[in-house]
């Protein structure tokens, strides 16, 4: 590896020059014994260096602007800097959230407006903008559905329906809800088995959470059975709508009969994610659901946009003030240059894209489910790991060719599973070198699999001892003595 800029330090570099200390040299703010006595042990670098630091830094890890990154369920596709750019407009970036509303009724109004637009997107007419990122919305939609029962005074219902195929945050939240999970298992074809549900459906039955496409990219074809089983058993139907970008324009959760449903803005809608940045989700209800709503909900009333309180049944707050506000103008700002008829253009084409990989590489890997997929599918290499060459080892060789790892082992229902979505935004060009390279590493599991086994070969980090790793976590640069 490179050099580390603390390497690099030469006392008496500087990067820049401090103005002079035009106040008292010490004022007595900080008590004595906190004082350190000695300058902390920085690197000395000049600006130059310090800047050749940060550009490779920037550099080591691999993100979208880089390479092709279809890591399933995640969405990871390109989104216009220019959305970027319009959160970062002065009159949205220096708002403080404890402004006087007569100061932010822009701000109100982009979110009132994009409530409008998850609305229409979804087919619920309740919307709120407050959780932070997918899971936190999940949480959101079964704390609603909680206080829904508590209110009609129906306790018994504690149990939330989870079909195999589920995202895991599902079964997560559902835990953290308060409720018990109750896992059902799919058909041969990957679908929600309906004697299966059939058989688990009860007056304990509070909802099912169904994450359609699913996990293995397939849309649940008995959508319209389910909805009327669960809802004649009396619970209600949650939509995990993290991947909206299979069914933009096409389909909507509220038309299929789901009461709530969560929108990963971070995904479908326009913010960069990976790396820990902040995500930003949309709730949307039927109207049922709206009275426990988190608040304070962004209502329009007198043609003034305001913060309403005034909300018995709420939840409360889930989040501090109202959201990821520049998550949401990213957003508003994606939907609506994109239209109506953009948006589903976004979910034909990420259909399309994922569909053509998955003809390409179906003979060169086992493909589990047959029929056709959304906006992302799953390979087994189970042919490979016969020759001893693991889904793993495969994604790793991966990095070697500049491609970001597929997700993989998930689903646990397919054996050695790759997980990829392609998403709408890349080229048949950029698709077919993807299959070319993962069918010459098909090839390599047959001729060569030691190269395969030992990769990558030309990343910063070589291959990791996970366990090690796992066990004694080396966080921190430290001089070698
Ligand atoms: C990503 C994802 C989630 C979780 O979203 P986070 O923003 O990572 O919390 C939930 N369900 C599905 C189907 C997802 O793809």
């Amino acid at each position: 590896m490179e050099e580390l800029i603390y390497e690099r330090s030469k006392p008496g570099r500087q990067a820049i020059t401090v103005p002079k200390l035009d106040v008292d040299k010490k004022p007595n703010l900080i008590p004595d014994e906190y004082v350190r006595s000695t300058a902390p042990a920085l690197a000395e670098v000049s600006e130059l260096e310090l800047m050749r630091h940060f550009v490779k830094l920037s550099q080591l890890n691999h993100c979208i602007d880089k390479g092709f990154y279809p890591l399933g369920s995640c969405t990871m596709k390109y989104n216009p800097k220019v959305n970027d750019m319009l959160a970062a407009l002065e009159g949205f970036k220096e708002l403080h959230p404890l402004q006087p509303l007569d100061q932010v009724q822009g701000a109100l109004e982009l979110m009132w407006n994009l409530q409008q637009s998850i609305s229409e997107i979804t087919g619920l007419p309740a919307v709120t903008l407050q959780p932070a990122a997918g899971a936190h919305g999940e949480l959101t939609g079964l704390l609603l559905i909680k206080a829904y029962f508590k209110d009609k005074g129906q306790h018994n219902r504690t149990k939330i329906i989870v079909p195999d195929t589920a995202h895991g945050t599902n079964p997560a939240t559902a835990t953290m809800a308060g409720f018990d999970v109750v896992e059902i298992k799919s058909n041969k074809k990957g679908l929600v088995d309906l004697a299966a549900l059939k058989a688990v459906l009860g007056p304990d039955t509070a909802a099912i959470m169904l994450t359609n496409p699913n996990t293995l990219g397939l849309f649940e074809e008995e959508i319209g059975s389910i909805q009327k089983l669960i809802h004649e058993a009396g619970g209600l139907l949650y939509y995990d709508g993290a991947n909206l970008n299979a069914i933009l324009g096409l389909v909507r959760p509220g038309d299929m009969g789901f009461d709530v449903c969560q929108l990963n803005l971070h995904k479908t809608f326009s913010t960069p994610h990976g790396g820990g940045g902040p995500g930003g989700c949309a709730v949307a209800t039927k109207s049922t659901l709206e009275p426990y709503l988190p608040k304070p909900v962004v209502v329009k009333k007198d043609g003034k946009f305001i913060l309403e309180t005034d909300r018995p049944k709420s939840i409360g707050k889930i989040k501090g003030f109202y959201g990821n506000f520049g998550i949401l103008v990213r957003a508003f700002a994606y939907i609506s240059s994109m239209g109506s008829n953009g948006l589903s253009q976004v979910s034909k084409d990420a259909i399309l894209s994922a569909n053509y990989l998955r003809a390409r590489l179906s003979s060169h890997f086992n493909v589990t489910h047959k029929q056709p997929c959304m906006h992302e599918f799953v390979l087994s290499a189970s042919r490979q790991k016969e020759r001893g060459v693991s889904a793993g080892h495969i994604v790793k060789r991966l990095l070697d060719f500049g491609v970001h790892a597929p997700t993989v082992y998930f689903p646990m229902i397919v054996p050695e599973a790759m997980m990829i979505e392609p998403t709408e935004t890349e080229t048949k060009e950029t698709l077919d070198e993807f299959a070319s390279i993962l069918i010459a590493i098909d090839e390599e599991s047959k001729n060569d699999p030691e190269t395969v086994r030992n990769a990558p070969h030309t990343t910063v980090v070589r291959k990791l001892d996970e366990a090690l790793a796992a066990r004694k976590p080396n966080l921190r640069w430290r001089r070698e003595s």
